[in-house]
């Protein structure tokens, strides 16, 4: 790991934010009648979905999965529960080698840039992270290896092999996400060699039909190399159990969750890679080649930055409330694109760490972890009619509309605008004028109703009284 990752301070929500918010609910929440009958607090895991350190954030990033959480957080802190809110960068996998190598910097100058950019671009809008930290920190690499570790002595890691792509004019592994070709579930043009925009599927790229590399159109060649294998139906039953027992999840993503399940298949989660996680396993950790497959990592950042975020506070093992007390739910906020990971890949190691697949086993050190309460996923904010594209120019990066609106409003027009159940266009002149206008007059109403919705708020609620 380079050295220099030790010296960036993580962003976090400020201890003393925190402790005056805390203070100032608690004395509301004691002096209110009900507040006195119902003293009950409970964990709340507010998990982000971690931004790719490959470039700055756009506005239809931050709608997705930015705001939503940030509103959702503050609202459980003024309940008075004890909120623990953590993400940060993700920063392997073959697109940050890709644009490193585009740029002649390495893969870890490229990530330290983009981890830059992308936190102060989430702290100017104000979103209330306790911890936002990054891929690239030993604690991370420790937490993914202790998790490999104890899925493999669950049986539900084991080695195989897989074809890889191979570019026949440079001899170097093709990265999946960089080989094209048709869709072999639905038959879509333009599929990758790692996903199916089309129909949300996952792919291996010789699953492809009519493969071909976007680095240079040349079509790949294709070679059995070892890797391990994260054993995906062995875990189905007890994922799709959990899956049947959710309440009150987003109607699209609860369907597209179970549709998951119609055909379930083993995954390889390592690549022929110098760039992620080394193996920990004897003769692979010290193979420069070969490294964890990044969306076997990224995950389980949501589990490490916790440890780090108790870590940091001097009460190592405070992670635990939220982790390991099954009363505690978790929240998973993203856009749509991710609902695979969170339904699916997370669970399944979660349930393979615990030892809750069909070939049983049992928890290691980090104890039995709790599957997520609720994958919360937006739609798609669209941009005049259009996707969102760095490389088309068709693109708002938060900075440069914080440097034009007040942050608030910026936050108000996502909330009320936000692709919530369906996808949202953004028009620079219809919706967003306005919706400033709306945001002036809001302004002034709640400046008026605050006091009260503030003695509101203070009021405990009721187990039995679910908040949607
Ligand atoms: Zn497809």
């Amino acid at each position: 790991m380079n050295p220099s990752v030790n010296n960036l301070v993580p962003v976090s929500y400020s201890r003393v934010g925190r402790a005056i918010d805390r203070v100032f609910h608690r004395i509301w929440g004691l002096l209110s009648p009900l507040g006195l009958i119902i003293l009950r607090m409970t964990h709340i895991l507010v998990n982000v979905a971690w931004p790719y350190a490959n470039g700055p954030r756009h506005i239809g990033h931050v709608a997705g999965f930015g705001v939503p959480s940030d509103v959702y957080a503050r609202y459980e802190r003024m309940k008075g529960n004890d909120v623990l809110m953590v993400s940060g960068t993700d920063e392997h996998g073959t697109p940050i080698l890709v644009e490193a190598d585009k740029e002649g910097v390495s893969a870890q100058e490229l990530a330290d840039r983009y981890n830059r950019v992308i936190a102060k671009d989430l702290c100017d809008l104000g979103l209330s992270y306790d911890l936002f930290t990054r891929t690239t920190t030993g604690n991370h690499e420790r937490v993914v290896q202790e998790m490999f570790r104890q899925c493999m002595v669950n049986g539900y890691i084991y080695k195989g092999t897989q074809k890889v792509a191979i570019s026949p004019s440079t001899g170097r592994t093709l990265p999946d996400r960089y080989i094209e070709g048709t869709c072999p579930i639905c038959g879509a043009d333009g599929a990758r060699g790692d996903q199916c925009d089309n129909c949300g599927n996952e792919l291996d790229p010789d699953e492809l039909i009519n493969p071909v590399s976007k680095i240079n159109g040349e079509t790949p060649r294709f070679e059995e190399t070892e890797h391990f294998f994260l054993d995906l139906p062995a875990l189905a039953e007890a994922n799709l159990k959990w899956l049947q027992s959710r309440e009150g999840w987003r109607t699209n993503v609860i369907n597209f969750s179970l549709g998951l399940f119609k055909e379930v298949k083993p995954r390889a989660i390592t690549r022929d890679i110098d760039w992620g996680i080394p193996v920990p396993v004897d003769g692979w950790i010290d193979n420069p080649n070969k490294r964890l497959y990044v969306w076997f990592d990224a995950v389980i950042g949501y589990l490490s930055a916790s440890i780090e975020w108790a870590r940091r506070q001097g009460k190592p093992e405070a992670w635990r409330e939220w982790w390991n007390d099954s009363k505690s739910p978790a929240y998973y906020f993203m856009g749509k694109d991710n609902i695979t990971f969170h339904s699916q890949i997370w669970p399944s190691e979660i349930l393979a760490y615990d030892g809750e697949g069909s070939r049983g086993g049992e928890s290691g050190p980090l104890g039995r972890l709790n599957l997520p309460e609720q994958v919360v996923a937006s739609e798609f904010m669209t941009m005049e009619g259009k996707k969102f594209s760095s490389s088309r120019g068709v693109v708002i990066y938060v900075k440069d509309i914080l440097a034009r609106y007040p942050v608030d409003a910026v936050r108000y027009y996502i909330s009320v605008a936000g692709p919530e159940t369906s996808d949202a266009d953004f028009t620079w002149l219809s919706s967003y004028a306005t919706t400033m206008r709306n945001w002036h007059q809001a302004g002034v109403i709640s400046s008026i109703a605050s006091p009260i919705s503030f003695i509101a708020s203070s009021v405990r609620y009721p187990p039995w009284m679910k908040i949607p």
